[in-house]
């Protein structure tokens, strides 16, 4: 049974952030991009030449922080051979006519996610997961405790050279910075516009929303329960506390986010409970895009409220979030003259799709 529509061409407002739209357009030829190729993944468990398998720890900068322990680490966080950011200048910011500059103070650190080189995200346990989600949180605490000036930690992730990973072996990053990325910045205060005109959170209302399609389905002479509909249309996957969603105005076409089924805006007080669950989640996820899109090369973003005086208002109308961006295609120049995202596949279809992947675990 499907209810998704066959055929669709239209231009989707992002109902968190009204100012991004994407042309969802299903025409075959919308776009000049090549057939979605699988791409051979590797699967090497050890690289002797690579700097973050285990044996060549003295390859990489020293060990700022590791999960259990140095010596036998299961999650390694090292600061970035080149970074974008770093803590050394102490210069202050220039402000010259319509010319400023922010100095570029900040950290980025490389945490180099598991000891096995080239392993999926869906092949890692359900409790390694968790820690890592963990690791992510203790470490971006320790930097906003240590610098009042870092409004923004950002936990992202790069697998496979489509995404913009250099190394292989699977690792994530974290970049704490002075200024909050634009992105992050559109929904928040978008967000709280929302919760001013109707006093509720506009990502609550978006799970509301994918939950309204949930039906129970009876039997009509018994009144038992014969059976029980728990997917919405845009639901992916479901666990306790979390929800993976395909977004309406999806920018990827297999773009999924996951978020906490109860209001909570700062990813910080995230329990280890919620975290076991959260992990549960992200791991089925990443397992349906894998069987869907096959070697998924993907970004992920972890959006959580800033910190500094003007968010702090936002804790009732923000909502932190995880968002999973698959790479299966190059940006066009209409794309990024535009600034539209064109979405070649309903995101109905696709997240039909992702549910009727059979896992199982
Ligand atoms: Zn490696
Ligand atoms: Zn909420
Ligand atoms: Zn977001």
């Amino acid at each position: 049974m499907t209810n998704a529509p066959e055929f669709v061409r239209e231009i989707r407002i992002n109902p968190v952030d009204p100012t991004e739209s994407v042309l969802v357009s299903t025409a075959r030829g919308m776009r000049p991009r090549k057939a979605e190729e699988r791409v051979e993944r590797d699967t090497r468990e050890r690289v002797e030449t690579c700097p973050f398998c285990r044996g060549n720890e003295d390859k990489t900068p020293p060990t700022i922080k590791a999960y259990p322990s140095a010596r036998d680490w299961q999650i390694r966080i090292v600061e970035n051979l080149y970074p974008v950011l770093a803590d050394d200048r102490q210069q202050s910011n220039i402000a010259f006519g319509l010319q400023q500059v922010i100095d570029g103070y900040g950290r980025h650190e490389v945490v180099i996610d598991h000891p096995n080189h080239a392993i999926g995200l869906h092949d890692m346990g359900r409790e390694h997961l968790a820690n890592l989600f963990l690791t992510y949180q203790e470490r971006m605490a320790e930097m906003y405790a240590a610098d009042p000036r870092l409004r923004y930690v950002l936990v992202f992730k790069n697998f496979g050279p489509a995404a913009g990973a250099s190394i292989p072996h699977t690792h994530s990053q974290i970049i704490a910075t002075p200024v909050v990325p634009e992105n992050v910045q559109g929904e928040v205060f978008h967000s709280r516009n929302h919760y001013r005109k109707v006093n509720q959170c506009v990502f609550c209302s978006l799970i509301d929303e994918a939950l309204t399609f949930e039906a129970t389905i009876y039997d009509r002479q018994s009144g038992q329960v014969r059976r029980k509909v728990n997917v919405g249309q845009y639901v992916v996957e479901r666990g306790e506390r979390f929800i993976a969603i395909k977004p309406f105005a999806s920018r990827y076409e297999w773009e999924v986010h996951i978020m906490p089924m109860r209001h909570e805006a700062d990813f910080l007080r995230a329990t280890r409970e919620d975290l076991a669950d959260f992990a549960q989640v992200l791991r089925r996820t990443m397992a349906r895009l894998d069987q869907v899109i096959g070697g998924a090369q993907y970004n992920f973003f972890l959006h959580s409220l800033p910190h500094g005086d003007e968010f702090k208002d936002c804790g009732p109308s923000y909502h932190w979030h995880l968002e999973i961006c698959p790479r299966t295609s190059i940006p066009t120049g209409f794309e990024l003259g535009s600034g539209l995202f064109v979405s070649t596949i309903s995101p109905e279809r696709a997240a039909e799709q992702l549910r009727a992947v059979e896992l199982t675990d």
